[in-house]
């Protein structure tokens, strides 16, 4: 989702003459060509490339087929990162929805990290941003903001889905994510942003390369459990800001356009709840029953009977009630407040 690491980020500050976030520490975004290029940079290695790796891997078919080593590898990696993105970065780091043991926190920033997606601070910092500016200017990432119509949609679906980290403001993470900035422990993983991220790639190449003893095998274990991997999460992550914005099922009223898509609850860790999380952001679990399943919320109830996690407090009945869509209106409360 985001598409500068912090260590990069705080270096470009400094070495760009982004001054400005140290002399102006309330400014909330900073935009400059430097930046500009890490941004650019970071969207052609990390989310163009396991494209250009997805189309790869699919030709390497030919050398070596599809066996249970790629499957599983495939499985685990998306597994293992999309949980460190759902739970770590966006309901721990992000929202702070229950409190976590360090070493915990530590393990899910470094998942995190290796999904590719950005370092931590940035992550969290872009998503305060859209759950401030939700589908209103200053919104990093809504499709709802290019025009009507059949093309308006379109154009905000492709700007939502994939191109707005191309180029966009940067969030000032010393407004939007100070209480990060001052974690030392989480620091000293977000600075390592790049080798969490070389690290899940070359683990599944090691594995591949042992399992079938051969480097195609190495070959095979890259392609499948590191760029296919992070193709499959990266357009899951990207379909919550793009489609879930605009299609899909609204039972809570919030003042953005945010939409459920339970179907896809277990593909997206349950972050497919994105009505009922922008309704109850403070909440760890965005199912908020436990009907609709929510693999992000199981993992944080498993760490918290290992002792892991604690403060876990979902919404009462009579918060979610209230805040049932025409709820607000029969009360004749303004929905959009
Ligand atoms: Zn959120
Ligand atoms: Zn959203």
């Amino acid at each position: 989702m985001a598409s500068v690491d912090p260590a990069v980020r705080a270096a470009g500050a400094r070495a760009a003459g982004a001054r400005a976030v140290a002399s102006e520490p309330r400014r909330k975004t900073v935009s400059n060509s430097f930046l500009h290029r890490l941004q650019r940079r970071h969207f052609l290695m990390f989310d163009v490339l396991p494209i250009a790796g997805t189309a790869a891997a699919v030709a390497f078919l030919w050398v070596q087929p599809l066996g249970v080593t790629e499957i599983a590898l495939l499985f685990t990696f998306w597994l293992v990162t999309g949980l460190g993105i759902s739970v770590g970065y966006h309901r721990l780091f992000t929202h702070r929805t229950f409190k976590s043991a360090p070493s915990a926190a530590a393990v899910l920033a470094v998942c995190g990290s290796m999904a590719g997606q950005g370092g931590v601070v940035s992550w969290v910092a872009l998503h305060r941003r859209h759950h401030e500016c939700s589908d209103r200017e200053g919104d990093p990432h809504s499709p709802n903001l290019a025009g009507g119509g059949l093309r308006g949609r379109l154009r905000g679906l492709a700007h939502s889905h994939f191109l707005w980290m191309r180029r966009h403001e940067y969030p000032n993470v010393a407004h939007y994510a100070p209480d990060l900035i001052r974690n030392r422990p989480l620091m000293r993983v977000a600075r390592r942003y790049h080798l969490w991220v070389v690290l899940g790639l070359l683990l599944p190449a090691l594995v591949g390369g042992l399992a079938h003893r051969s480097w195609e095998g190495a070959v095979s274990g890259l392609l499948w459990g590191g760029l296919v991997r992070m193709f499959v999460l990266e357009h899951t992550i990207w379909a919550i800001n793009s489609f879930l914005h605009m299609f899909g099922t609204r039972p809570y009223e919030s003042r953005e356009n945010s939409r459920n898509g339970g179907i896809f609850a277990l593909l997206t860790f349950g972050e497919s709840w994105h009505n009922n999380h922008h309704a109850f952001p403070d909440s760890p679990s965005f199912g908020l029953t436990w009907y609709r399943l929510d693999p992000g919320y199981w993992l944080i109830r498993i760490l918290a009977a290992g002792g892991l996690a604690r403060d876990i407090r979902l919404p009462s009945g009579q918060r979610r009630a209230a805040q049932r869509t025409g709820r607000r209106e029969a009360a004749g409360l303004d929905p959009a407040t």
